[in-house]
């Protein structure tokens, strides 16, 4: 689908780094898992773990409609946007297989080429959401948790098929995700990028 909608039903997703506790005395990094009940730490979102000040607050997506747009061609190549639900840049992949329990992106070209590993490492990807469009369901990860996925090494490096590329294969339970299972009927499948 080149143009055009498609309709889901409600969902809404959440992009974050951290959490504050309900009583607001501690912040849990959600890149490592560690928890900090120093007050200055809560004040500045700061991870003494990660030595990193958290930026993003959480943001929540909500939509009932999705418009799909597909991306320009300078926002794919450098900014790894595949598409844009609604103002939200995503990334897209399409697989031709029931999901098998993880997700896998680009690790290493023989080129030599940037791949999504280094882009989404180096905040080169611009975008929020990772859509994986298998055959039975649609699964969205926020970048944000592919990101710290790598970070962790919480990925395993399989050749691709092509031998020219590999990939970095990150199991769902290291993700947060929000999986939408589909039934698909001929002609109603998104078909925007495919490997
Ligand atoms: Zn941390």
């Amino acid at each position: 689908m080149n143009s055009g909608e498609m309709k889901l039903t409600n969902f809404k997703f959440k992009v974050s780094e951290y959490v504050i506790s309900k009583d607001g005395k501690s912040i849990k990094c959600l890149n490592c898992g560690m928890t900090s009940h120093n007050p200055i730490d809560v004040r500045d979102r700061y991870c003494d773990n990660c030595h990193i000040f958290h930026e993003r607050e959480g943001e929540d997506y909500e939509f009932s409609w999705l418009n799909i747009f597909k991306s320009a061609p300078k926002e794919d190549k450098e900014n790894g946007i595949d598409i844009w639900l609604s103002n939200v840049p995503t990334a897209y992949r399409k697989r031709r297989i029931n999901c098998p329990g993880d997700i896998t992106i680009r690790h290493k070209r023989v080129s030599g080429a940037k791949t999504e590993h280094i882009k989404i490492l180096g905040g080169e990807c611009k975008a929020v959401l990772y859509i994986f469009d298998f055959l039975d369901c649609l699964i969205f990860v926020p970048i944000e948790s592919i990101k710290r996925a790598l970070m962790n090494h919480a990925f395993s490096v399989i050749p691709n098929k092509d031998q020219k590329t590999s990939l970095a294969v990150i199991n769902l339970n290291d993700l947060k995700y929000l999986k939408i299972p589909i039934k698909k009927t001929e002609g109603e499948n998104l078909s925007l990028k495919e490997d």
